[in-house]
């Protein structure tokens, strides 16, 4: 239903269904959105005809007329797709009044503010929506309608000294309206309609339109949302928050949507329409008084304004959990004390919050294991493993400023104004915190890059606040206390002033903000913590594929021990020549390169042999009983080659020989195109001495370890192979070591493994035979996807985004693996692997690994593990979890 109906058409058909008082109205189908589109912006034939029909059918129920001077009825146009995209795309609220209708208006509510205030809405929104961005009119210097009129608002608000919206009079509002129509045909050329059904067609293409608007566009490529789903269009009776004060509206959740605490949670507006709450307009009151904060303490909830209607949405809400067996997101609106129900949905969630609800509703038997796994999306669960602010450090510190916690974690930045210097600074390498008065859909794309949003204005169920975190974003809301400058790009509080690029601190999860950069620690303390656990070892249960992660250093696989690793997948043997305490170890790479005969070569090796060791030794230490895999060197030696003249000094006076031979020697070893040169398994044919060290420097680790009464499992993985020839080449010499070092260590039992990465395609291709030596194989997807494509990894910069915005690409190969190709190669592999050699292990250590989709292909492929980095290993569990029951419900 709801890939026809939208999200929003299917659950108002269900509450109405279910006998909650729904307002009549009717939904066009998104399908009749896709017919629109393919003829190029017309209405479907019939289309005009239905809703006629339909139309009727909801005067006949309501007792009104659209558009009849007397008693007239009025209508919102509210998009909805199949799955929500809050506040990406648009809505029109009051359709239908006009000079006819206005006087019947009136004269039948005898409220003339109501209308007048119901008008200029209308005006706003449509002008906004329909005149504007649905035409595609792209404002003078960025200033649209909307904001136009918004400034001739707070303008004449402030001449008559009007501190709320709810302070005009009726002759305010009547007298804005007309400015505002005078104002809409100056800027857009065309008069406001007056004519109803002019109104409503103009709204309904506007919804459709609004599916195609920039910021739905950007919020589907972020998310993943297919441009052919197409938005319905509900049309649907209006009914008044804002007829005086005994009418009201809100938006609230059946749990607390950032901690997930089982108390209903809110936000509401007396004497308003919907929209001030969602768009973030007016800082809204909370629903009821166990949830209020320190910021909205002193205001007053609807548990005590109206404590009738609240008892009946309390019940509503118990009602509609139970249904759904989920937390739902509601809108509602009160008529002149009259509640009405106008949206649930399934609630947006942070992690932390996603968790402890998929737990409560456990305990108390709503849903069962395998559904509270998958109430938490896999990628969610980094948010327990996001930094905090130093716990200390954070109790002496005094706060800056302090707001409603939207977004879950801490994060450190500097301060940026807009959406676009957020992505600018972002490519720079720095960390921003996207500063600004209010959320805006707009600042998706800011949004998404900055570690942290800062907002003065807006409550927690304002659309930024949702996408926040959705995102697992750090966001802070409502900080009223700052002043915001964006043009001059400066906050202030108080009479702190503080500049573009200062460094804030924030904590999402408290709502507080200190000046300068607090020192941010690891989680693993606190409840929540013991909470993440508990839910792991239920993911843990229901999960068959094993995780790894890709680790080099004994620190490293602490780490991604305690994250649930069950293993290595991947330690590279080249992590000594990068970072910290590398300058030895290169120094030495770099003479054994520039060495001529194998003598001169070993006499390095020999040097470099106790660097080798360390890590190795460390890393198995760490992982104790878990398997360790450790690729042999893999790096084009190109990349070692030292440029600098002092680099070729210090090598000339370290090998005795003149500087000139060592640029001769340097020249010769120049490749064009070294990500497919002297790497890999080809540095083992040629230098074969080099492979005997890296052998040894992991059989005598293993055999020291194993002598101090630990268990160990080497797995020694031989990269980049595409020729069964090579493995054995490689082979011979590992052997000839292990007989050497078991001798001299003189062990019963050393047991390893010997494998080999799965990168080029003919290997691939040629996996039956890769079996007959290989004891493993582990798909190296970047270099895998690299070949596959034929698409350098390095380069891919400059045509990626591209591919993916003209939809050559559905998504950026490097990121999630490519199901249909590098995926096919992955699988034949498996299965000619697999016949040779039916109990070979096979896994993945591509950053891929950690890709939740990624995970799932593994799962179905029937691949033994996953490998990827420490941090993304919950990730990967949850998803290899949720793989498992997916294929178990078939
Ligand atoms: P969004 O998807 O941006 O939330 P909605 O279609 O839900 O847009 O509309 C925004 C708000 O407008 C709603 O929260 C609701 O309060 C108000 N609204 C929409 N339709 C009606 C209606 N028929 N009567 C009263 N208020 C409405
Ligand atoms: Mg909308
Ligand atoms: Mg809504």
């Amino acid at each position: 239903m709801k890939n026809s109906l939208g999200g929003k058409g299917a659950n108002l058909a269900e509450m109405s269904r279910l006998g909650l008082p729904v307002p009549a109205g009717f939904t066009i189908t998104t399908e009749c959105c896709n017919a629109y589109f393919a003829l190029g912006g017309q209405f479907p034939e019939g289309l005009k005809k239905q809703v006629m029909t339909a139309l009727a059918e909801v005067e006949r129920l309501m007792g009104r007329k659209y558009g009849d001077a007397e008693n007239p009825l009025l209508v919102s146009c509210r998009s909805g797709a199949r799955q929500s995209m809050p506040g990406m795309m648009d809505t029109v609220l009051n359709i239908g009044l006009s000079t006819t209708t206005i006087p019947g208006l009136i004269a039948k509510t005898n409220n003339e503010r109501f209308v007048w205030d119901s008008y200029r809405r209308l005006i706003m929104m449509y002008a906004d929506v329909v005149m504007e961005k649905a035409e595609g009119i792209e404002p003078y210097d960025g200033k649209g309608i909307r904001r136009i009129l918004d400034e001739m608002l707070d303008q004449y608000k402030y001449i008559k000294d009007c501190k709320a919206d709810t302070d005009l009079t009726a002759e305010d509002l009547k007298t804005l309206a007309h400015a505002f129509k005078r104002r809409i045909k100056e800027v857009l050329g065309t008069e406001f309609p007056d004519d109803p059904m002019q109104q409503l067609w103009g709204g309904i293409g506007a919804v459709f339109k609004s599916w195609v608007g920039k910021k739905a566009v950007s919020y589907r490529r972020i998310e993943g949302i297919p441009e052919n789903w197409g938005t319905a269009v509900n049309v649907q009776t209006m009914v008044f928050g804002n007829m005086g004060d005994s009418s009201a509206t809100g938006v609230a959740f059946t749990r607390n949507p950032a901690t997930g605490q089982n108390l209903f949670f809110g936000e509401w507006l007396l004497n308003a329409q919907g929209e001030d709450v969602v768009a973030g307009i007016r800082t809204p009151s909370p629903l009821n008084n166990a949830t209020k904060t320190d910021q909205n303490r002193d205001m007053k909830s609807m548990e005590d304004m109206m404590p009738a209607t609240y008892k009946e949405l309390d019940a509503i809400r118990l009602r509609l959990e139970k249904h759904y067996r989920d937390m739902q997101d509601i809108e509602f609106t009160v008529e002149e004390g009259k509640l009405y129900m106008l949206q649930c949905r399934t609630g947006k969630r942070g992690g932390k919050a996603a968790v402890t609800m998929a737990l409560d509703m456990l305990d108390d038997g709503l849903i069962n294991e395998t559904d509270a796994v998958l109430r938490v999306n896999p990628n969610q669960v980094m948010e327990f493993l996001l930094p905090i602010i130093e716990p200390k450090l954070e109790a002496k510190s005094q706060w800056l400023l302090k707001g409603l916690p939207a977004g879950p974690g801490s994060a450190c930045g500097e301060i940026v104004f807009t959406s676009a210097d957020v992505v600018r600074a972002t490519r720079m390498g720095k960390k921003v915190i996207l500063v600004r008065e209010e959320t805006n859909p707009e600042d998706v794309e800011g949004m998404r890059d900055a570690v942290g949003v800062l907002t003065a204005r807006g409550g927690m169920t304002s659309h930024a606040a949702l996408v926040a975190r959705g995102w697992g974003k750090s966001c802070i809301v409502g900080a009223s206390e700052m002043q915001v400058d964006a043009p001059n790009k400066t906050l202030k509080v108080g009479d702190k002033t503080l500049r573009e690029g200062a460094l804030i601190t924030m904590n999402g999860s408290a709502g507080t903000v200190y000046e300068g950069a607090l020192r941010l620690v690891e989680p693993t303390a606190g409840e929540d913590y013991a909470e993440f656990l508990r839910f792991m070892s239920i993911v843990d249960k229901l999960r068959t594929m094993g995780v790894r992660a890709n680790a080099d250093t004994a620190v490293d696989a602490r780490k991604a021990r305690s994250f649930g690793a069950e293993g290595i997948g991947l330690f590279r043997m080249e992590h000594m020549f990068y970072g910290e305490g590398s300058a030895k170890p290169l120094f030495l790479l770099r003479k054994m390169i520039l060495c001529i005969t194998v003598a001169d070569r070993v006499a390095v090796l020999k040097e470099l042999f106790p660097y080798m060791k360390n890590d190795i030794k460390g890393t198995m230490e760490a992982m104790d009983e878990f398997p360790v895999t450790i690729r042999l060197l893999d790096p084009p030696l190109h990349e070692f080659l030292p440029h600098s003249q002092l680099g070729r000094l210090e090598l000339s006076k370290a090998l005795g020989i003149a500087e000139d031979e060592v640029r001769k020697r340097v020249d010769a070893l120049q490749e064009n195109n070294p990500m497919m040169g002297h790497r890999g398994v080809r540095l083992s044919v040629t230098y074969p001495e080099m492979t005997e060290y890296q052998a040894r420097a992991i059989f005598e680790s293993a055999a020291e370890l194993i002598r101090d009464g630990k268990k160990v499992i080497p797995e020694i993985m031989v990269p980049i192979t595409c020729d069964v020839r090579e493995l054995r080449h490689t082979k011979e010499i590992v052997e000839r070591v292990y007989a050497e070092v078991v001798r001299r260590f003189d062990l019963k039992k050393l047991k390893y493994k010997l494998g080999t990465m799965i990168e080029i395609p003919r290997a691939a291709l040629l996996a039956d035979q890769m079996a007959a030596d290989a004891e493993f194989f582990s798909f190296g997807t970047n270099d895998l996807t690299q070949l596959t494509f034929g698409f350098s990894r390095d380069d891919i910069g400059s045509f990626m985004s591209a591919y993916l915005d003209q939809r050559i690409l559905a998504a950026d190969p490097f990121q999630t693996i490519d199901q249909s190709g590098v995926g096919a190669l992955i699988e034949m592999a498996t299965l000619k692997g697999r016949a040779v050699r039916p109990d070979l292990k096979v896994g993945i250590c591509g950053e891929q690994g950690g890709d939740p989709a990624s995970v799932e292909f593994c799962y179905k492929t029937g691949l033994t593990y996953v490998s990827c980095s420490a941090f993304r290993v919950p990730v990967a569990r949850v998803a290899a979890a949720q793989a498992a029951i997916k294929a178990a419900k078939q």
